[in-house]
């Protein structure tokens, strides 16, 4: 009786959070983070506990090899929901029709040849499978896609492995004693359902919150970089220095002004869309040539920023003319023309300073060091004056 009631309490919540996830995934339109899959996976758990409760008990009818299919064809969806909250552009259907196909296929098999306790066990063994290859993935994933995610999926490998081990313990449970181990009032079913309907209770809330962590970051990201060259913007550059020189091993910086020399005229020659792929070639020069833990932004125009955190005059010299040689030195290939553009770059270099709060004074040391740099003939490095 009590695990009839966790059954249907477990129902109500697959199905209310499907209905929630269906429609907060309408909401994301282009990147709905695997939200739709999500919402199939608790459709076809919550429809498969529906037809086990009208069924009463172990059977070999259609309701009860359905039931079987979907049963496994959910945690098949939840792994490929994960994977496109991961970024991998999974199909949903063909998969999910494919495993149905074949599990139900599977089950006539067992059940003709080894019995129904063989095709029960069969159902807890590959649950446990699937669970696992979940708990892989998303150990995986916390080592190479999903580092920003470190807690919430360590959280989820912990939950998930509860419903393998479950599983696991089932299937044994049903080799060992057959089709008694399925009795409703059995404490190991008891245990069985009180686990999974506190899963039901705390996972969709948890996929919920991803969900917005993904979104926020996604909203930060997008107010602190520049659309054209994604190098930090002005505010993403302040925050990162005012992060930095809070930190306590924050040492002095240096600011570079870089200028693209003569840009206008590669506008006039080429057009403006050229012109923007040059913005872009020099950003993607600076990102690779600058060391990691620098910052390279863009404030608009041709003109880009970076700082050098962690060195002296000399090391930001060396830095100042590895970036000019660099953007001498390579070409750059314009569409609908068969010579390869080249352009060179002037570079203003501030003193050194030691908060943030002084990053406009810098700035202004920089751009008068530049100003020199243009009117000595551009292509060149100049240091402010100590
Ligand atoms: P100098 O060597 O003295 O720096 O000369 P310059 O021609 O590079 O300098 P100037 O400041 O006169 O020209 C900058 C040009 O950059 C003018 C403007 O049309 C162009 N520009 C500004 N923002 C963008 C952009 O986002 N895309 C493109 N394609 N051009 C831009
Ligand atoms: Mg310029
Ligand atoms: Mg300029």
């Amino acid at each position: 009786m009590v695990a009839n009631i966790l059954v249907g309490m477990l129902c109500a919540h697959l199905l209310c959070f499907s209905v929630m996830f269906l429609l907060i995934s309408k909401r994301l339109h282009d990147q709905k983070m695997g939200m739709d899959f999500f919402a199939m996976g608790n459709l076809l758990l919550g429809c498969a506990y529906v037809l086990q409760l009208a069924e009463g008990g172990p059977a070999w009818s259609l309701m009860s090899v359905v039931n079987h299919t979907f049963t496994l064809a959910s945690p098949v969806a939840y792994w490929l929901g994960a994977m496109r909250f991961f970024g991998h552009s999974v199909p949903l259907w063909r998969p999910l029709l494919a495993v149905a196909v074949t599990y139900s296929a599977a089950q006539v098999l067992v059940q003709w040849s080894l019995g129904p306790v063989a095709r029960y066990a069969m159902l807890s063994g590959m649950s446990a499978l699937l669970f696992l290859v979940m708990v892989i993935t998303v150990i995986y994933g916390v080592r190479t896609f999903a580092k920003d995610f470190y807690g919430e999926m360590l959280f989820f490998a912990a939950l998930i492995t509860g419903i393998c081990v479950l599983n696991a313990l089932k299937f044994m449970k049903l080799l060992d004693g057959g089709l008694d181990a399925l009795q409703m009032d059995r404490n190991f079913q008891l245990v069985f359902y009180i686990y999974m309907s506190s899963l039901a209770t705390v996972l969709p809330p948890s996929i919920i919150w991803l969900v917005l962590r993904r979104l926020t970051d996604d909203l930060r990201n997008l107010a602190a970089r520049d659309p054209l060259t994604q190098l930090l913007n002005r505010r993403g550059l302040t925050e990162a220095l005012q992060r930095y020189f809070n930190s306590r091993k924050a040492v002095p910086a240096h600011l570079l002004m870089v200028d693209i020399d003569h840009f206008k005229r590669i506008n006039d020659t080429y057009g403006h869309p050229i012109g923007d792929a040059v913005l872009c070639h020099v950003a993607e020069v600076l990102r690779t040539t600058v060391r990691g833990g620098d910052l390279a932004g863009r404030f608009g125009g041709e003109e880009f920023v970076v700082i050098c955190l962690d060195t002296d005059v000399l090391g930001v010299m060396h830095l100042a003319e590895r970036l000019r040689a660099a953007i001498e030195k390579q070409a750059i290939q314009v569409t609908g023309s068969d010579h390869p553009l080249h352009c060179t770059i002037t570079v203003g270099v501030s003193r050194h300073f030691a908060n943030a709060h002084v990053l406009e004074d810098a700035m202004r040391e920089a751009d008068a060091a530049l100003y020199r740099g243009k009117a000595a003939g551009r292509n060149r490095i100049e240091l402010a004056p100590s």
